[in-house]
């Protein structure tokens, strides 16, 4: 099954807020929310990011609306807000 729009979207915009958050601005690192570092690792490059959340996908948390078939833009940015409150605690 390949990856929904949807999918890619949210990883974009996760990564693109998570640029302007304080580890990124200060340190340069991004908060992993993918499935295998679990908020818990941090990396220099958002590619990496980017990567782990197409490879290993959302924390579980998330796993309901990055498979949802029909997310509207409000939802989504709603789902990004909280994930990048996650992160950045
Ligand atoms: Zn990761």
């Amino acid at each position: 099954m390949g990856l929904r729009p949807e999918f890619a979207k949210g990883v974009t915009g996760f990564v693109e807020y998570a640029k302007t958050l304080e580890p990124f601005q200060h340190n340069g690192v991004i908060k992993c929310p993918c499935n295998k570092c679990q908020c818990l690792y941090y990396y220099e490059k958002p590619d990496i990011v980017e990567l782990h959340l197409y490879r290993n996908r959302f924390k579980k948390e998330y796993s309901v609306w990055t498979s949802h078939g029909e997310i509207d833009n409000s939802l989504m940015y709603f789902n990004i807000i909280f994930l990048v409150k996650v992160v950045a605690q």
